[in-house]
């Protein structure tokens, strides 16, 4: 099957088509050798040597994943989102500069300011949705990378994605897109002018959350890509078969659950943005969220699945709604079939820009009338003095 024939839905629904080439099965096993036998004349003709830098699962799954992001240079699967996203930094060399977006996941801030750091690497956080203020942190042959997340975790604020790929350029610096909550059913960043994109695919390329697994995927198969892959050889950060193999298994109904996940959060933005103990919802599908229009020009088949609201009444009322809920659950994480809800700021802690009374929605595939009826009796009862 020729990946230029047919529409990404069709691919991905059939994990690229391949087929056991043994017994005809529609669906290939799961290669668990860690060594293979070498040939008769010493070489390996397969390209298989050991498990840790390569094994059949993961590439399979690799194809999926650099189909659906256009990757030219090919896609590869870690051991967690952390994993592929502090690759791309360890690829850098002592003393390049990094700017990275203000409002982005937690744990890789803390990462950034706690141990990149610690290897000489400097890192400037900026708003990146401002594109003056990220023009102006940006050192023209100093900057190495810029990175950024869009929309970017729990703010969901947006990144004009074309516009930083040119800053950075200019600069001689690569962009780098921590597209997660994206998704490729959302938004393509290489085809936007992005080198890197980077998955939690923990989150929803899987989407049934019993896999924890990291992603990048690449423009250019240049220096800087075979540096990312000497990483992942030598610190072992590849993905195991088995959770390749999940992660395949949900790619496979990616579309279909984003479609659903993506209408079931606009309905849920625009119903909660009329409800009386809502202060304020925050979901770039809404024509007045401040990143709108750009959303609306880079992203296609609606806007995420992930939405913020501010209730009233301050942090009490946030975190009594959030122990009100029933078919909701009350956990971190994102993007699987279940629709999640968490009060950020005290996962988040000292230094996090989110507001304390914001609780974070991932929207699921539940019943959408359930997801609103369940969010307002909840909210109703977070208020009760
Ligand atoms: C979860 C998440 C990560 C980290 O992924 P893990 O698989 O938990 O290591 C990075 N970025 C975003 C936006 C995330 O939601």
């Amino acid at each position: 099957m020729t990946a230029t024939k047919w529409t990404k839905r069709s691919l991905a629904a059939q994990a690229m088509g391949k087929i056991d080439p043994t017994t005809r099965g529609v669906v290939p096993p799961i290669h668990v050798s860690t060594t293979y036998i070498r040939d008769e004349d010493n070489g390996y003709s397969t390209g298989f040597i050991y498990g840790r830098p390569d094994n059949e699962t993961v590439h399979e799954a690799q194809a999926v994943l650099a189909m659906l992001e256009e990757a030219k240079a090919g896609a590869l699967l870690f051991g967690s989102g952390m994993a592929a996203a502090t690759a791309v930094f360890q690829a850098l060399s002592p003393g390049d500069h990094v700017v990275a977006s203000k409002v982005m996941y937690w744990a890789l801030r803390a990462w950034l300011l706690n141990e990149a750091t610690r290897w000489g690497i400097k890192v400037d956080f900026v708003e990146t949705d401002d594109l003056a203020a990220l023009k102006a942190a940006v050192k023209p042959g100093v900057t190495k990378l810029v990175w950024i997340e869009t929309p970017s975790n729990p703010l969901w604020t947006i990144t004009d994605i074309a516009a930083a790929a040119e800053i950075a350029h200019k600069a001689g610096a690569r962009l780098a897109v921590d597209s997660t909550c994206a998704s490729p059913v959302h938004t393509r960043p290489l085809t936007l002018g992005a080198d890197i994109v980077m998955h939690a695919a923990t989150k929803v390329l899987n989407g049934h959350s019993d896999v924890v697994a990291g992603a990048l995927c690449a423009r250019e198969d240049d220096e800087f890509w075979n540096r990312v892959k000497t990483v992942r050889k030598g610190q072992g950060g590849i993905l195991g078969p088995f959770e390749a193999y999940l992660l395949m298994r949900g790619m496979r109904t990616l579309h279909v659950r984003q479609e659903r996940q993506a209408a079931s959060a606009m309905a849920l933005a625009q119903r909660l943005s009329a409800h009386p103990l809502v202060a304020r919802v925050l979901y770039p599908g809404l024509p007045q969220h401040p990143g709108h229009d750009i959303a609306a020009r880079q992203m296609e088949n609606g806007f995420g699945f992930m939405l913020s609201v501010q209730v009233t009444g301050g942090e009490g009322a946030a975190i009594a709604t959030a122990a009100h809920v029933e078919l909701y659950k009350r956990a971190t994480s994102l993007g699987g079939v279940e629709s999640l809800i968490e009060h950020r700021a005290s996962i988040e802690g000292a230094g996090s820009p989110c507001p304390t009374d914001l609780l974070r929605l991932s929207t699921g595939i539940e019943d959408v009338d359930d997801l609103h009826d369940d969010l307002d009796r909840a909210l109703k009862a977070g208020h009760r003095p």
